[in-house]
């Protein structure tokens, strides 16, 4: 059967990249570089953004732990998002993929001649075959780092931004969990997946709980906003356990996987 062919926006999380001891998981990095570009070889346009320069910068740079300082953070970021883009280029490489870094802030969202710039750039390189990876731009901004009233909150928005720039199909959001509960499972035994969602409301809102794990930064909640701002644009967001990249193959075949939140009719 033939796919029909798509843009898809995937979003990894910290907690999907670097393991309990703040070091890089490898083998999802290697997995996600195959699977995107399969996915990709299927006829199909991939934008990743991806989290973790902040984590693997205190990795590399030894720290004993994240550091408080937002000068020391932005540092950290520097370094991470080096290395980040040095094992994407790696593996993506094996299978002769040439990447892209993006990295953006806030306030190019904001003014329209940096917007109109930067979805032409995307464009350009989707049409070139190369799958962009964009982060926040961490260094310089601190939006995602510090702020208490963040714009992109982290980069769960941040992908929802792309997604909705990019015109994309469909936003997958990866993450260290199997979707959206009715009640935060690290707290309750109970909780059960919620496999559909077709509107977001204050009562959704409601079930997702505070910031996530020591790793991760949003939690569910940036992670719901994030589904808000994509699905009134008319594109489906699906969130979805990272642990195992292969998962997006199930994605692409429309199988039931995670939690579905249903873009609204685009007019
Ligand atoms: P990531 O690094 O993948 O973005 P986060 O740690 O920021 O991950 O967010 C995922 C976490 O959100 C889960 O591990 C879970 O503890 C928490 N969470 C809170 N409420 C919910 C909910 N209703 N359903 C699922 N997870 C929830």
């Amino acid at each position: 059967m033939k796919h029909k062919s798509k843009r898809i926006v995937v979003k990894v999380g910290t907690s999907t990249l670097t393991n309990e001891l703040g070091n890089s998981k490898l083998r999802t990095f290697e997995d996600l570089a195959m699977v995107l570009s399969d996915i990709q070889n299927m006829g199909n346009e991939v934008i990743l953004v991806s989290s973790g320069a902040i984590a693997i910068g205190v990795q590399k740079m030894r720290l004993p732990e994240k550091p408080r300082e937002l000068r020391l953070k932005q540092a950290a970021a520097a370094v991470g998002q080096c290395e980040n883009m040095f094992l994407y280029d790696k593996f993506f490489g094996y299978y002769n993929k040439t990447v892209a870094q993006i990295l953006l802030n806030a306030e190019d969202m904001v003014d329209e001649e940096k917007k109109e710039n930067l979805v032409n750039t995307f464009q350009a390189l989707l049409e070139q075959g190369i799958i962009p990876i964009v982060n926040e731009n961490d260094s310089v901004s601190y939006t995602e780092i510090e702020s208490e009233s963040k714009l992109f909150g982290d980069n769960d928005m941040l992908s929802a931004v792309v997604a909705v720039l990019c015109q994309a199909d469909l936003l997958v959001i990866l993450s260290d969990i199997d979707g959206f509960y009715d009640k935060d499972p690290r707290l309750s035994k109970t909780a059960r997946l919620i496999s559909r969602i077709e509107t977001i409301d204050e009562n959704t809102y409601k079930l997702a709980g505070g910031a996530g794990s020591r790793r991760g930064t949003g939690g569910m909640r940036t992670k719901l906003e994030a589904a808000d701002l994509a699905t009134a644009q008319g594109i489906s967001v699906i969130i979805t356990n990272g642990k195992n990249p292969h998962v997006l193959y199930d994605v692409m075949d429309g199988k039931k996987v995670g939690t579905l939140f249903v873009g609204k009719p685009r007019d």
